[in-house]
């Protein structure tokens, strides 16, 4: 199920878009200030923001420059009617559409279609699929991981969490989350086995060549960050 970030103060606005969007079978959160939107995109994994840029606090424009210097997920801006100067500086500060404000909730949701499609076709076109960080290159196509220049061989399980983590790089992922993705909804063993499984992946990747790549948050999981 894709997943939508909401970041608007005007709080009635947010729950009607809200319950569109659910209505229409996406996972939401909504926050209602920028500092509380920022730290949702950085603890958990969204398909899509919208954007208000009239915050209070941290306004829409800063949040969107301090998102993209990190993650180049879709954002559509929402902006008051006719703030010409304000869609042009959206979307030379890198979001990937705007809306005017008030819209009808039908162009809101073909909106938010386009965006996603893109993003997917995006991400398919990278072809070679390799996903790197620091000294670890990962090539989902050929199912091969590197360290520095050393092809590392790891079980498909193993594989297939450090590419989770790798596809949300900076993000910290709870171990219910890895579970959920990793083994499946229906798997019974416990969040025990994410940390087996994270042991099992730094002692290939990591302790042979001395990175430093997955760090533990304590009392939440995991994340994937640069030295
Ligand atoms: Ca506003």
């Amino acid at each position: 199920m894709e997943r939508i970030l909401i970041i608007e103060d005007e709080e009635k606005i947010a729950r009607f878009i809200e319950l569109e969007l659910k209505y229409e079978g996406y996972e939401v959160e909504k926050a209602f200030n920028g500092r509380d939107g920022l730290e949702l995109v950085k603890t958990q994994p969204f398909d899509l923001i919208l954007l208000d840029i009239m915050l209070p606090g941290i306004n829409g424009m800063e949040v969107l420059r301090r998102i993209r210097q990190f993650s180049d997920i879709p954002i559509i801006m929402l902006t008051a009617r006719d703030a010409v100067v304000d869609k042009v500086t959206g979307l030379d500060g890198g979001a990937d559409d705007y809306i005017t404000k008030p819209f009808a909730i039908e162009e809101l949701l073909a909106r938010i279609r386009v965006a996603l499609r893109n993003r997917n076709r995006a991400n398919k076109d990278k072809g070679s699929s390799q996903l790197v960080i620091g000294h670890l290159k990962l090539d989902s196509m050929k199912r091969e991981v590197w360290v520095k220049d050393n092809l590392v061989h790891l079980t498909k399980r193993e594989f297939d969490l450090l590419h989770y983590l790798l596809e949300n790089k900076d993000i910290v992922l709870s171990r219910e989350r890895i579970l959920e993705e990793i083994w499946g909804y229906d798997f019974s063993g416990g969040t025990n086995a994410v940390d087996v499984y994270i042991r099992y992946i730094r002692a290939k990747i990591e302790e042979p060549f001395g990175l430093k790549i997955i760090h533990t948050v304590r009392g939440v999981g995991y994340v994937i960050k640069d030295e």
